[in-house]
């Protein structure tokens, strides 16, 4: 394959979608054909097993056969707990999902996923509180299940310290426009953090003998 294909494979082979709930995210990206592996945790079981038979091939992939085979795993599990399944991913996404956490699992999330499975890039995204007066009728958070909505600077704050820690880089940006001329003020409606670990492209981490393999999540499906 031509040279920018190369590095765009290289880039993007193994994903990992953390809080995956119906899986629609692993729907839209397995038609990516430069995907080899990708994984779904959430800690419901029951929302996940939905809808996860949807993933399974269409007559349409039989029809069009491609040469490189995409697997999809999907598993039950916190992600404020170690699984060494995880580790090494090129891609972890995080969408909407960490304002569902108290703040003391919030820093576990942090040591989890920056700290132990070391994806060489991790896209976190999370309200903005600093929207929220544009959002029409709204009292208190945007969902009752939500523990946090951080400003943007609380956000930039914690990614700030997550990059210190960790040893990543990130550039913040977001999803939902304000109306015109409030968009500097208050920023976008999602706010989305896109983290790249800093220091190469080798998987430091990954063969680390010492470290003991845990496996705290459970399979509970899995298609090629
Ligand atoms: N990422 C999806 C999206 O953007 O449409 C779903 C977001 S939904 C608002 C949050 C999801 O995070 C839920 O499916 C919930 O079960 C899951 N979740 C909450 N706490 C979790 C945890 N500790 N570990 C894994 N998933 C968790």
């Amino acid at each position: 394959p031509a040279l920018h294909r190369q590095r765009h494979q290289f880039v993007i082979d193994f994903v990992l979608d953390l809080g995956c709930c119906e899986c629609v995210l692993l729907k839209q990206l397995k038609f990516h054909r430069e995907i080899e592996l990708l994984v779904g945790v959430d800690i419901d079981g029951v929302q996940v097993k939905k809808k996860m038979h949807g993933l399974a091939p269409l007559s349409t992939d039989y029809l069009q056969p491609s040469y490189d085979q995409l697997r999809i795993e999907l598993y039950q599990g916190s992600v404020t707990e170690k699984d060494a399944r995880l580790r090494g991913f090129d891609l972890v996404t995080s969408i909407e999902l960490i304002e569902h956490l108290t703040l003391a699992d919030v820093e576990l999330f942090s040591e989890v996923v920056f700290g132990y499975l070391t994806p060489e890039a991790v896209i976190v995204s999370t309200p903005n509180s600093d929207f929220n007066p544009f959002l029409p009728g709204l009292v208190g958070f945007r969902h009752r299940d939500h523990k946090f909505e951080w400003t943007r600077a609380e956000f930039k704050s914690w990614a700030m310290k997550v990059c210190l820690q960790y040893g990543y880089e990130v550039e913040l940006t977001g999803v939902g426009q304000a109306p015109p001329g409030q968009q500097e003020r208050v920023g976008f409606c999602s706010q989305i953090g896109v983290f790249h670990r800093l220091g190469g492209k080798e998987r430091y981490n990954m063969f680390d003998e010492d470290a003991e393999d845990v496996f705290s999540y459970t399979l509970l499906y899995s298609i090629i």
